[in-house]
């Protein structure tokens, strides 16, 4: 049996630990992100590390610290951003520079010169363990299925707060409903009770009276790291709420395991799993960015231009300062506001970052658009 663990983002960890529990795995909560994680991660980042390597470089130097771990689990990535070299830096630092000893499984492309079918098998004879091939199989498959399940859910609940917390003045009773539901579909081990306990959880919160109105709608776009956890924004999202602005993502996890994970999948598997490929993606990024410029960038572009569409009041683009992706996206996203009269507001973080210039920013933009909504009555 193994100790595992990943670094933090928002609840995707609920997903893997799915997985790992049904393969009979201990999965190590990896500890939620605080000042210290960060201060960690830059402490013993390079400098001009991307800021979500210098948060995740924290969380698993936190949760290394706890003795308590033997194996850490990471994505891997191709490029053209520094993702790709994510995996190869936490192995070094965290070896080489801190001394922990621990097994690293970095889940690369199946694809030369990245990874190779043998890698691959490597990884799988790991999660197998002691298990006979029939257990293997049958608990994989139960794991993913609970994983993805739960996952889903989780977004779900995710989003529906998204929209409530806009239009209730005190937040406190959404949170505390979300925030028991996340705790029961986090350890249940069974398709129903998660269903049964997002249903609950759900109903709940729509059963609160909004006592709000004038509520503005925001889109979010940007980098999916800094998107999810919301340590990494200082909360922006619960900013605009509290403001009175019912919020929209366009990124998360699961998408990100859709567009990243099916594409590779052999046929007739990505059939199976409904792939819809990201035709979406190419034709309403395509009249302003026609390339794939790595991360989420093209994504930002062609969501944005969507929210337009749907009518919504404007966009929020999350991005780590200096990431590579998104700093394309927003030069190309000035021109898009330009062109379709849509306000856009670009907002990086970084270590420096602080709250009172946030609010000052956030607030003024929210002013904007309600001028402009009085303007358009
Ligand atoms: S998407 Fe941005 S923050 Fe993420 S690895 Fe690439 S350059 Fe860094």
């Amino acid at each position: 049996m193994r100790r595992i663990t990943l670094p933090r983002m928002g609840y995707s960890y609920i997903g893997f630990r799915a997985v790992f529990d049904a393969l009979g795995h201990e999965f190590v909560e990896p500890p939620p992100i605080t000042k210290r994680t960060i201060d960690l991660g830059v402490k013993y980042a390079p400098e001009f590390a991307c800021f979500p390597f210098k948060i995740t470089l924290g969380s698993l130097i936190e949760a290394l610290s706890t003795g308590k771990v033997d194996t850490i689990i990471t994505a891997g990535g191709i490029g053209p951003c520094r993702y790709g070299f994510y995996g190869v830096m936490y192995e070094k630092i965290l070896k080489e520079e801190l001394g922990f000893d621990f097994d690293f499984i970095l889940l690369d492309p199946p694809i030369k010169p990245y990874g190779n079918m043998k890698k691959v098998w490597d990884i799988v004879l790991k999660w197998k363990g002691e298990l006979s091939w029939r257990e293997f199989i049958l608990r994989l498959t139960k794991g993913f299925k609970l994983a993805w399940r739960k996952l889903k859910k989780v977004e779900d609940l995710e989003a529906l707060i998204l929209k409530k917390r806009a239009w209730v003045k005190d937040i406190s009773k959404v949170e505390d409903l979300f925030n028991e539901a996340i705790r029961k579909i986090n350890l249940s081990m069974d398709l129903d009770e998660v269903d049964a306990i997002y249903k609950e959880a759900k109903d709940s919160i729509e059963a609160i009276p909004d006592d709000r109105g004038d509520v503005l709608k925001v889109g979010i776009v940007g980098e999916i790291y800094t998107i999810l956890e919301p340590f990494s924004n200082l909360n922006t999202e619960r900013l605009l709420n509290e403001r009175g602005v019912e919020i929209e993502r366009s990124v998360w996890t699961t998408e990100f395991i859709e567009y990243n994970v099916f594409p590779g999948l052999p046929f007739p598997l990505k059939q199976m799993v409904g792939w819809k490929g990201k035709d979406d993606i190419v034709k309403y990024s395509k009249p302003f960015l026609n390339e794939f410029v790595g991360g989420h960038g093209r994504e930002s572009v062609a969501h944005t231009v969507m929210f337009k569409e749907r009518g919504f009041d404007g966009v929020v683009h999350i991005l780590p300062f200096s990431c590579m992706p998104e700093v394309v996206a927003r030069g190309i996203l000035e021109r898009v506001g330009r062109e379709l009269d849509f306000p856009i507001l670009s907002l990086s973080f970084d270590e420096f970052t602080g709250e009172a210039g946030l609010i000052t920013r956030i607030e003024a933009f929210i002013d904007l658009l309600r001028m402009r909504r009085r303007m358009a009555a």
